[in-house]
């Protein structure tokens, strides 16, 4: 509504003032300033108002009418714009300063790194359970199967991205009960041609097992090879890191990058968001270093719960509660794709 009436007031001044003056030889043509600030410039030929923008500023004026309009609102001090015989608009020093000046201010948001696709990966399958809980309920015993817990959330989160990011592959190394061997799901993660500029997420599903029935808690894993030393290198390695260490070791031969901490903080998030209220958050698994370097495969892996501990196994073998883990897993990554794909650049 502003806009209009302001536009309206620019009309009436039309009169006013003229149109074509000669152009003074300190004048900044129009085309100069675009060159300078990237600005997007839009032309109105009825209302003879003339519209430059940059991300969410803007600039009205009009030749002829001795100030800018500052996104909508804020009008100038007196400048000079006019139009020259042949067509050209020109601007006086002081309000070419002023547009340069406001556009300079803007961030553009850049697009350096395209994720071309997103492997979800269920742990375990087929004759490999993964971890196995056993409980007696006064109605009956049940058991509950880490290998079927983590396909349901993998593939929840695996449909959401499909339906969000036409644009990427969405993998799942397994969608059925079945064996993979972790050289196999490598095999699948290397199978994907890379361009220049373009990277793969890699998120392992898994679910944790402890001796400890109170063990309890989600965790998300980045994976630093400094760490995988450390983790191999521990005598006091407990049970429930079993499966990471193998996936350390075979999966990923990729430097640590700050974009699986990211990735891995984003789903660590996500998890809390969605199912945070239930569950408790153990932290993300992390180095105090880290090499900074462009990332082929920001690779995590998160462990949804304790399959051991009788309280998360019911919520674990509960269908709408493993939506909320996809959901919050989902919210994660995608989060991280946000900000991977657009880093922000201040205008030069
Ligand atoms: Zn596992």
């Amino acid at each position: 509504m502003e806009k209009i009436l302001t536009a309206a007031a620019l009309i009436l001044l039309i009169s006013v003032y003229s149109f074509t003056e000669e152009v003074s030889t300190e004048m900044i043509s129009i085309n100069e300033i675009i060159e300078t600030t990237g600005a997007e410039f839009r032309w109105d030929p009825f209302r003879f108002l003339g519209e430059l923008s940059l991300s969410d500023q803007t600039v009205i004026f009009q030749p002829g009418i001795p100030f800018l309009l500052i996104n909508y609102s804020e009008k100038t001090e007196t400048v000079s714009v006019v139009r020259g015989r042949e067509g050209g608009i020109y601007f006086s020093r002081e309000g070419a300063d002023i547009i340069i000046d406001l556009f300079s201010s803007v961030s553009v948001p850049v697009s350096i790194v395209k994720v071309k696709a997103i492997i979800i990966d269920p742990g375990h399958g087929g004759k490999d359970p993964g971890a196995v809980g056993r409980f007696h309920l006064d109605d009956g015993q049940f058991e509950l199967k880490e290998k079927d817990v983590v396909l349901s959330v993998a593939m929840n989160v695996a449909e959401r991205l499909k339906s969000t990011y036409s644009d990427k592959q969405v993998i799942l190394t397994r969608s059925t009960d079945e064996f993979i061997s972790l050289e196999q799901r490598t095999v699948i993660a290397n199978s994907i041609e890379l361009g220049e500029n373009e990277a793969i997420i890699f998120v392992s599903v898994h679910a944790n097992a402890s001796l400890n029935p109170r063990a309890n808690g989600f965790e998300v894993w980045y994976l630093p090879p400094e760490y995988r030393r450390d983790l191999l290198d521990d005598s006091t390695i407990e049970s429930e890191l079993s499966d990471v260490v193998p996936i350390l070791n075979t999966m990923l031969e990729e430097e640590i990058t700050v974009e699986s901490i990211l990735l891995a903080q984003s789903i660590q998030k996500g998890l809390t968001v969605s199912i945070g209220d239930k569950i408790e958050d153990r932290g993300l698994k992390e180095e105090s270093w880290f090499v900074v370097r462009k990332a082929k495969m920001p690779a995590v892996l998160v462990e949804l719960g304790f399959i051991t501990n009788q309280k998360e196994a019911l919520t674990l073998r509960d269908e709408s509660y493993l939506k909320k883990v996809g959901e919050g897993i989902y919210n994660g990554i995608s989060g991280f794709i946000n900000h991977f794909e657009m880093q922000y650049f201040p205008g030069e």
